[in-house]
């Protein structure tokens, strides 16, 4: 690169016309440009043309990238918080496309031919599918939680009582103890990290005492001197209390609708139904982890207390839009009809021998490449903060480069028109076939040829 006090800055049409195609919009090249070109003119020294051009095409390429566009998920990691959680099932997908492109019932009553109830059957849908009176829903459960504290939490009456074992921080920053406070909440905890008893609960219960809040340890596991009562123990609490009832809500996290432990390498995650039937008055769950639709915080229980939510106004600021509901209402569909259709489920289902069947017909058809393929196995994790001590004994197309290393391999790979994500272990580009749908594999092929020969 040659350097120049002297040299010109070059102009924005000139770079541009350099530049040519770069698959954005132009309005945003135009911006790139005149920001990079702003700085170069903070600079002592000016670089070439050329060196100019390969910089802002470094920016470009960037900002390009980071555009959202599907990407193949080869980590084994079902419900991978930065890929997006819970991939949609197609027919999930046609419900919603379906609504999307037209007008739509979403608050008219098509009976009466006037004004109706929103999300009025995917309510039922819910209630039914966690054996509650009813259900609603709101953006994802993080604003499920912030509704509830709003609803329940009053000047005098603003209590809510946890354990100190359930001070927990779920993924992006999101953390209970401070979710209470900014809601209006004042946090009562009890017990210790390992161990909260029920006299712990009784002890601090007083007039002030808004509700009690059981949040389920989805993202990480205590072992060892470790206890903690029975949900039954604190629900009989909860109602015999001073003659009024307390609430008692649990924030389950993920929401699993099957009983986990029936597929191998999974443990027993806490149905909403299991957990509404030990008497929480309250559960409240994403509908983008181990539910499989998309982001919605599903909440269930005693209609009293789900009617009171849907009229407090920040429950307004708070709703999902269509295209959520009919996904979501879509999902539940399969669910109440036999499980087909969620995309999660499938995953989950799915046997190593029918993914050797893939990894073998894959393997063959890399026959020439300068690499080194073969079937392997791996743990895949159903991820997303969820049942965090399981692992899935899954199969992998393991790959070896000739020349590239592991590391570049893997670069090369995301750089692909279908970017194809794997992991590393032991010197091995891995690539879990069980996080990639079965149509995806030609994608695959082409990902790893296009990658592999230099
Ligand atoms: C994931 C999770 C949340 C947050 O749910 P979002 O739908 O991401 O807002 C809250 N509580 C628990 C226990 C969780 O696991």
């Amino acid at each position: 690169m040659k350097l120049s006090r002297l040299r010109a800055i070059p102009s924005v049409d000139k770079v541009l016309q350099a530049l040519g195609d770069t698959g954005l919009p132009r309005p945003i090249v135009l911006d790139l440009v005149r920001r990079e070109l702003q700085v170069l003119r903070t600079r002592k020294t000016i670089p070439d043309l050329e060196a100019v051009v390969a910089r802002i095409r470094a920016v470009v390429f960037d900002v390009r990238t980071s555009r959202i566009q599907p990407v193949i998920n080869g980590t084994g990691i079902l419900v991978h918080t930065n890929f997006g959680r819970a991939p949609l099932g197609m027919d999930v997908i046609a419900a919603m496309s379906a609504v999307a492109s037209n007008y739509s019932n979403l608050e008219y009553s098509l009976t009466r031919g006037a004004r109706g109830g929103r999300a009025a059957y995917l309510e039922q849908g819910l209630a039914v599918l966690c054996g509650a009176e009813a259900a609603t829903v709101v953006n994802n459960n993080a604003a499920a939680l912030v509704l509830i504290l709003r609803h329940f939490c009053r000047a005098a009456v603003n209590e809510v009582v946890i354990s100190r074992g359930e001070l927990v921080q779920i993924g992006g920053g999101f953390r209970i103890p401070d979710v209470l406070e900014s809601s209006g909440a004042k946090l009562r905890e009890v017990g210790t990290t390992n161990q909260t008893s029920l006299e712990d609960y009784a002890r601090v219960i007083t007039r002030r005492t808004a509700l009690i809040l059981k949040v389920h340890r989805s993202n990480f596991f205590m072992d060892g001197f470790v206890s903690s009562p029975l949900t039954e123990d604190i629900a009989a609490l909860a109602r015999k209390t001073r003659k009024r009832r307390i609430v008692f809500v649990e924030d389950l996290g993920s929401g699993a609708m099957f009983d986990t432990a029936t597929v191998a390498g999974l443990e027993h995650e806490p149905t909403p139904a299991e957990v509404l039937g030990h008497g929480v008055s309250l559960v409240c769950f994403s509908g983008d982890k181990l539910l499989g639709g998309p982001q919605a915080g599903i909440i269930a229980g005693s209609r009293t207390l789900v009617a009171a939510l849907k009229h407090e106004p920040l429950f307004r600021a708070l709703r999902c839009d269509k295209l959520i509901l009919s996904a979501l209402e879509a999902t539940v569909d399969a669910y109440l009809r036999g499980e087909s259709g969620v995309a999660i489920l499938e995953m989950l289902r799915v046997t190593n021998e029918d993914l050797r069947v893939r990894a073998e017909r894959m393997i063959a058809a890399l026959d020439g490449l300068p690499l080194a393929a073969r079937v392997g196995t791996g743990p895949a994790q159903v991820g997303g903060g969820t049942l965090p001590r399981s692992v899935i004994p899954s199969l992998t197309v393991d790959l070896v480069h000739r020349t590239l290393k592991p590391q570049e391999l893997a670069t090369r790979l995301r750089e692909q028109a279908i970017p194809l994500i794997g992991y590393i272990a032991r010197g091995t580009l891995k690539l879990d076939l069980r996080t990639i749908f079965p149509r995806q594999d030609q994608d695959v092929l082409t990902a790893i040829r296009a990658a592999s020969t230099l």
